[in-house]
């Protein structure tokens, strides 16, 4: 291949009268191609070298204070979330609101709302140690973060009691509140939300509360935009997912245009066909 390529190099150069600084130029491109070559295969040796390792979690986090539930740090491109060892926040399998952007309120909702009553027993989701325990009374209530040593924190809000101090060693399902309706709340629910480096992402991508379980071994977060690979191919991660809960008069066309997507997205993430009927309720994935 290579004696090809300076053949017809050589033809070019003939049949072309170029200068020697052309010459050089051209040489030099060859070069600088092939140098690329080498760096992109190395750049995807390192990419899958870092796929396969486990980031040592709590010192990913340049501090550890007592406050400041989100703030914003450079994600990673990727990081895989060990979700072995996991424990049930709540034994309840009933989600009352879902992750994301609020049209009627116009808010982000950071977490995931799940029915429990007063009292109800709340347990933290992995081993850990609690860094914020505190009250808003126009948010969060009486509320409860954990970080975890699988690199991710864990916050529970509207407790009516919290069972653990800041700077506290806890144990994957270690009672560490009890459910309430503190804050801005509407009726007795737990709060919940997973944040990766101050960053919240979809609880549900991680917890399957009607099951009660996790949704594999780990959940790889990839950030937007960046590159990895599967099945040997270099493929750029796609937006984060993003869902719609089900209203009643919501028709896939007035989801799609809510949300900016078309029909035919929804219908394919989802596995529906243009016939499908939705039900109030029901979670579509809208991107
Ligand atoms: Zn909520």
């Amino acid at each position: 291949m290579k004696y090809i390529k300076s053949t017809l190099f050589a033809a070019l150069l003939a049949a072309t009268s170029l200068g020697a600084s052309a010459q050089d130029m051209l040489v030099e491109g060859v070069l600088a191609s092939e140098t690329m070559e080498r760096a992109d295969s190395m750049a995807l040796h390192t990419m899958l070298l870092n796929e396969s390792y486990v980031v040592p979690s709590m010192d990913m986090y340049p501090k550890w204070e007592n406050s400041g539930v989100h703030y914003t740090t450079n994600l990673p491109d990727s990081f895989r979330i060990d979700l072995t060892g996991f424990v049930m926040p709540t034994t309840s399998r009933k989600i009352t609101d879902i992750f994301g952007y609020r049209p009627r309120r116009r808010r982000v909702h950071n977490g995931l709302d799940i029915k429990v009553e007063r009292g109800d027993t709340i347990y933290a989701a992995f081993d850990g140690k609690v860094r914020i325990t505190a009250y808003q009374r126009r948010g969060y209530g009486h509320y409860v973060v954990i970080r975890h040593n699988n690199g991710i924190e864990t916050l529970y809000a509207h407790l009516s009691k919290k069972l653990v101090i800041e700077n506290q060693n806890v144990k994957a399902g270690e009672p560490i509140g009890l459910g309430g309706n503190t804050g801005r709340s509407t009726g007795s629910h737990l709060h919940f939300e997973t944040i990766l480096l101050g960053k919240c992402i979809d609880p549900a991508l991680l917890f399957d509360f009607k099951n009660q379980n996790v949704t594999g071994d780990s959940y790889v977060y990839r950030r937007p935009g960046s590159k990895y690979i599967e099945n040997g191919k270099v493929k750029v991660a796609g937006p984060e997912p993003k869902y719609h809960k089900v209203k009643s008069g919501d028709t896939i066309g007035r989801i799609a245009k809510k949300h900016g997507v078309s029909q035919r997205s929804i219908l394919k993430l989802n596995g529906l066909t243009a016939s499908s009927i939705i039900r109030p309720g029901q979670r579509l994935r809208v991107q």
